[in-house]
């Protein structure tokens, strides 16, 4: 059975005043059946590191470089991102596709960098609101599948999350049959039936636990609802329901 993971990904959001969300997370969900993600801003992940030892919530980054060091001004790379306490890293998210020009193969590089030092690549994928209207959502996806994922990639590794663009921030999501649709497909074109692929977008506490309900769906990767305690463990709390 692929695991159930419930990731937030607090974007370029989070001072070290909001780390009291976090503190309020553990206390509220001491014992989730379901995997804990948290991915702040790369200055929260060592706090949270502390914080969070000893807990069930795990950590991640939100990009990597593809190299290890060298000069690349801002950037950051997977073992400064595991050195500070992350297992995880997003990948490929369609923030970054869009604002700097992320293609796919660069994506694979990325995951490949990750995976070297052991994180587990969550890579993004889904399509925007022109490419669903002109009927060619599973082609797009399925592509983007196929030149992301790395050579290796398996469960233990990788975890895919289909996020459609149009559904990101908007608080509009697709029906039900349009996310089963897509996750039916990347479930049967995946090479490891095992990996997890969660749905991102515009997911609340009102409507997780019906997504959540869809057989290939195994969790959901949450951005604005992420960033307060209780949003987040309402949808932690439907994802151990599910
Ligand atoms: C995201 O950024 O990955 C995301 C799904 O955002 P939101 O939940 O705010 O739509």
């Amino acid at each position: 059975m692929p695991c159930k993971l419930a990731a937030g990904n607090w974007k370029m959001n989070g001072l070290r005043a909001d780390l009291d969300e976090l503190r309020a997370l553990i206390v509220a969900h001491p014992n989730p059946d379901c995997g804990v993600l948290i991915c702040p801003p790369a200055t929260l992940l060592s706090p949270m590191a502390d914080i969070a030892a000893g807990s069930r919530v795990l950590l991640g980054g939100q990009d990597c470089h593809t190299g290890d060091s060298g000069a690349h001004t801002g950037d950051i790379s997977a073992p400064m991102l595991a050195d500070a306490g992350a297992r995880h890293v997003i990948l490929g998210h369609s923030e970054r596709r869009a604002d700097h020009g992320e293609s796919s193969g660069l994506v694979a590089a990325k995951a490949r960098a990750a995976h070297r030092v052991g994180l587990t690549a969550i890579i993004c994928l889904g399509e925007t609101e022109v490419e669903r209207d002109a009927g060619t959502t599973l082609d797009v996806v399925l592509g983007q599948l196929r030149q992301s994922l790395p050579e290796g990639a398996s469960a233990v590794n990788t975890i895919i999350a289909y996020e459609p663009v149009w559904a990101i921030g908007t608080g509009r999501t697709p029906t039900l049959e349009q996310i089963a649709e897509v996750h039916d497909a990347l479930r049967a074109a995946l090479p490891d039936a095992e990996m997890s692929l969660l749905y991102g977008g515009s997911v609340k506490p009102g409507n997780a636990a019906e997504i959540f309900a869809l057989a290939n769906v195994d969790g959901a990767l949450v951005g604005g609802a992420s960033l307060k305690a209780a949003d987040f463990g309402a949808i932690i709390a439907a994802l151990d329901a599910a």
